[in-house]
């Protein structure tokens, strides 16, 4: 077992980044729905946020949407995991839920920006952390503008920061083109099978004890 990192029978610790509109709800969305029969069932984390919802978004299941203040106070609480600031609103990951699903043994996805994936990095080293991109340049900006959820302003704005964070690329562990979802959820579950099969994951000890009665 590895020293600093969980037992084997916890989950793993997924992070999906990668710029706003390229799908990465609905590739995880794939993926969670095809694992549904397994022991090793998938749950996302539920985010805290400071921003208001979009129409269709609710209380608890896309976000605890919560006031600056209670934000800060979790923050300083140390109940976050990582948290950072996207376009004026500040984003969480709630401590406490994703490590009582890790040990319980499911996978957990956060679905969070680079500057949060980063801090995951730095306090969680057994994550996994993986980066989707679209196909294309053009299919992200087909993507945002029809989601129609926001004003054109702050569909740039995304835009933008999307151009500035592919710089950490180089920083994640795996990279997932979605060009079909269906494809790219396959591509999700074989990342999470084969760091599951990680020597540096398994109980060592106990996978050559064949040796001893052989
Ligand atoms: P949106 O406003 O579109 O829901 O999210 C904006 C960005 O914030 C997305 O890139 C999303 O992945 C990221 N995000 C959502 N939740 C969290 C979180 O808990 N922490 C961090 N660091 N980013 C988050």
């Amino acid at each position: 077992m590895r020293a600093s990192g969980p037992g084997e029978g916890s989950g793993l610790l997924v992070v999906v980044s990668g710029p706003s509109g390229v799908g990465k709800g609905t590739v995880v969305d794939a993926a969670m729905a095809r694992r549904t029969q397994s022991a090793r069932r998938i749950r996302r984390s539920i985010s805290v946020t400071t921003r208001r919802p979009r129409s269709g978004e609710e209380e608890g299941v896309h976000y605890f949407f919560r006031t600056a203040g209670q934000f800060a106070s979790m923050a300083r609480r140390g109940e976050l995991l990582e948290h950072a600031e996207y376009l004026g609103h500040r984003y969480g990951t709630p401590r406490l839920w994703v490590d009582r699903q890790l040990a319980e043994g499911y996978d957990v996805v956060l679905e969070i920006e680079v500057k949060g994936a980063m801090q995951v990095r730095k306090r969680r080293p057994d994550a996994v952390l993986i980066y989707m991109v679209p196909p294309s340049w053009q299919a992200l900006r087909r993507r945002l503008a029809g989601r129609r959820s926001e004003p054109k302003e702050v569909q740039e704005e995304r835009l933008k920061v999307a151009r500035e964070e592919r710089v950490f690329l180089d920083r994640y562990d795996y990279v997932i083109v979605n060009d079909r979802v269906s494809r790219a959820a396959s591509t999700l579950l074989a990342i999470l099978t084969a760091e599951r099969a990680r020597v540096s994951r398994r109980d060592i000890k106990r996978l050559i004890e064949w040796e001893k009665n052989g």
